[in-house]
């Protein structure tokens, strides 16, 4: 596990470099400010190639270091099939984040993709990585597992967590979050059996008893979360800043955000997206207030 340091701040994102008989991948690449961190980091633990480069889904913290980590490393990078279907899908319509990756993808990295889907396979030798589709918190989600360790890496599906406190925050942010999909990839990823350890982007890794409280406590706050908006909404006629404060008083402030001094509007900032996620899936937009 790596902390990159993203936006220079400490435990927010954690990317995870797997090594094997000589074969390396890497999980997800922070954005393009931190790929120094990363190339530096690599440097100190002798780590000179790279074979894969998986990223989760399309949010730059996930894909931004894409372009230069490519140019630097002669590896494959492996995305969601969903991109091969793309300019069919009503993604294609508007200019968006998933069609500038799709081009960029498709025009500059034709020959070095491989789009996986479902129970896809890639292996470091002897060392399996099991593809699971996991949308919900955008459409082109996977989740991988490595299956030598029993190890799940589900990027941003089932949202961010403190571990050790209980804190947890879904990642329903728009404009892709889809509540019922995110839901459904909860409920496949828990069913993994001898799950053993759960690697976090935000942030760390889940081992022994935390696995199933990780998931537990995903599960417990998402609906929790979707309450409280629901009801906040019904209650103050669909206003936005009521819903963000119904969200504050209820869930607090993240204990990183509480130790780093989070500005209140950078918190509210994330609570007013989880809002217009949960607004815009649950079609609740009839009555919306916006600020
Ligand atoms: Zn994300």
């Amino acid at each position: 596990m790596f902390d990159c340091l993203i936006y220079n701040m400490k435990e927010q994102m954690a990317l995870f470099i797997i090594e094997n008989n000589g074969q390396i991948a890497l999980i997800d690449t922070g954005t393009q400010n931190e790929v120094d961190n990363l190339l530096n980091y690599l440097q100190t633990i002798n780590i000179d190639h790279l074979d894969y480069i998986f990223s989760t889904h399309i949010h730059a913290d996930h894909t931004g270091g894409v372009k230069r980590l490519m140019t630097q490393f002669d590896a494959k990078i492996v995305v969601s099939k969903f991109y091969q279907t793309l300019p069919d899908s009503k993604f294609s319509k508007n200019k968006s984040s998933l069609t500038e990756y799709y081009d960029y993808l498709g025009k500059n990295l034709k020959d070095r993709v491989i789009y996986v889907g479902e129970g896809d396979v890639i292996s470091l030798d002897d060392l399996k990585l099991e593809i699971y589709n996991a949308p919900g918190h955008t459409p082109d989600h996977i989740a991988i597992l490595d299956k030598k360790n029993m190890n799940l890496f589900p990027g941003d599906s089932i949202g961010g967590h403190h571990l050790g406190t209980g804190f947890s925050r879904p990642s329903a942010y728009p404009p892709y979050f889809n509540n019922e999909s995110y839901s459904q990839t909860i409920k496949k990823l828990s069913l993994i059996n001898n799950l053993k350890s759960i690697s976090l982007a935000h942030f760390g890794v889940a081992t022994d008893l935390e696995v199933q409280e990780v998931f537990n406590i995903t599960e417990n706050t998402f609906n929790a979360y979707k309450d409280t908006v629901i009801k906040s909404y019904e209650q103050n006629n669909g206003n936005l800043q009521s819903i963000i404060t119904a969200l504050l008083n209820k869930f607090g402030r993240s204990p990183n955000e509480i130790k780093n001094n989070r500005p209140d509007t950078l918190v509210k900032q994330y609570l007013g997206g989880i809002s217009i996620g949960f607004i815009n899936s649950l079609n609740l937009k009839s009555k919306f207030k916006g600020e």
